[in-house]
């Protein structure tokens, strides 16, 4: 069936993030001020770093429940944590692509 596969693609891609809802999401205004609040509030630091002693610098906003997960979240600093580069990594290559 056709349109049972294109479906399940888009699905797919959207596990992937990169929707155009997700692109503009990121380059909205309100999420860059979300974003600097959630910063503040870790001091900058990275968070999975400073539990293990180790004073980094944040680089990225992770989202602790995607924004694919639950778009509803995506503005709660409850679901934000700062961390640097190679936390955030780590933790998305944790999970198994699909
Ligand atoms: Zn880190
Ligand atoms: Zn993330």
């Amino acid at each position: 069936m056709h349109e049972k596969s294109a479906q399940k693609s888009t699905r797919e891609y959207n596990q992937y993030k990169r929707d155009p809802k997700v692109n503009a999401f990121y380059k909205s205004s309100k999420w860059r001020k979300v974003r600097a609040v959630a910063i503040a509030r870790d001091k900058g630091l990275c968070q999975r770093c400073l539990k293990q002693g180790i004073l980094r610098h944040a680089q990225v906003v992770h989202h602790l429940v995607e924004v694919n997960v639950d778009w509803e979240l995506r503005y709660d600093l409850n679901n934000l944590e700062s961390v640097c580069h190679a936390c955030h990594n780590r933790e998305h290559n944790r999970r198994p692509p699909g």
